[in-house]
């Protein structure tokens, strides 16, 4: 299957990495002190391939493609892989075309269930679909106080995911699809269950990967509904640092500091 993946992206994979690190994006990668992110930057880009980085995001295909325009982010450069959308689309990090091998199967799951979404949250008050071109899943924002609470278990009663993230942003979800399941796919089929695994997030929608039972770091600026689930996590770390600060940390915390130590001063 390994070589069916790399068939389907246009990236080397690294041949036998010594870490996978799976990351969301906002308020994780993309965030922490300046001088961090630029240290965790440029060692990514030195350990290319030592290191296969995958990013782990609730925004969509071209919002993460928007990242690379400028320079803002620099040294950032592109992952090896990209799972968008809250796990539902899988990517060539580079291209960011599909991985047919895995959307394929989440595709399934989700076609038939669009339109019962689609009719099911047409004209409800408190939440409007998000100006983004969401695959194989339904994004909203979410007025919490405006929205009829029993509208998420009437989405979940119809065999949808609901997960709704920084309190405002509601996606719906092929059912059992989440960040966490896809990296798992992802790793079975690069054959890839014997390389440690280091992944980190910040608010629910990340969840997902805590409980795939890898070494987690929640990073110091997580959203209290996720630091709620910090005890049920028990091989999740709970960083002091926000974002990259807090990743760095982490890395430390899991033994990687040696690694870390490499090709960066
Ligand atoms: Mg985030």
């Amino acid at each position: 299957m390994r070589a069916l993946f790399q068939s389907q992206v246009q990236v080397d994979l690294p041949d036998a990495p010594k870490l996978v690190l799976v990351t969301d994006l906002d308020g994780t990668l993309l965030a922490g002190k300046a001088a961090d992110r630029q240290r965790l930057y440029r060692w990514l880009d030195a350990c290319r391939d030592e290191v296969l980085h995958i990013f782990a995001t609730g925004r969509e295909r071209r919002s993460v493609a928007e990242l690379f325009d400028g320079q803002e982010h620099a040294p950032l450069r592109q992952p090896h892989l990209v799972i968008s959308d809250v796990g539902c689309t899988v990517a060539c990090g580079d291209s960011l075309e599909l991985v047919p091998l895995v959307v394929d199967e989440i595709e399934r799951l989700w076609e038939e269930r669009a339109p019962v979404v689609a009719a099911m949250t047409a004209g409800e008050p408190g939440i409007k679909r998000q100006p983004v071109t969401a695959e194989r899943r339904q994004a909203f924002y979410a007025d919490l106080e405006a929205m009829d609470p029993a509208l998420l278990q009437r989405l979940r009663d119809q065999g949808v995911d609901v997960v709704l993230s920084d309190g405002r942003y509601l996606d719906v979800l092929p059912p059992g699809v989440n960040k966490g399941t896809t990296l798992q796919r992802v790793l079975e089929l690069l054959e890839l269950s014997g390389t440690p695994v280091v992944v980190a997030g910040d608010t629910l929608n990340d969840l997902g990967l805590f409980q795939t039972g890898h070494a987690g770091i929640m990073v110091g600026n997580a959203e209290a509904p996720l630091l709620e689930w910090l005890p049920k996590l028990p091989n999740t770390y709970l960083a002091k640092g926000e974002g990259c600060s807090g990743i760095l940390e982490g890395l430390s915390h899991f033994g990687f500091g040696e690694l870390l130590g490499e090709a960066v001063s």
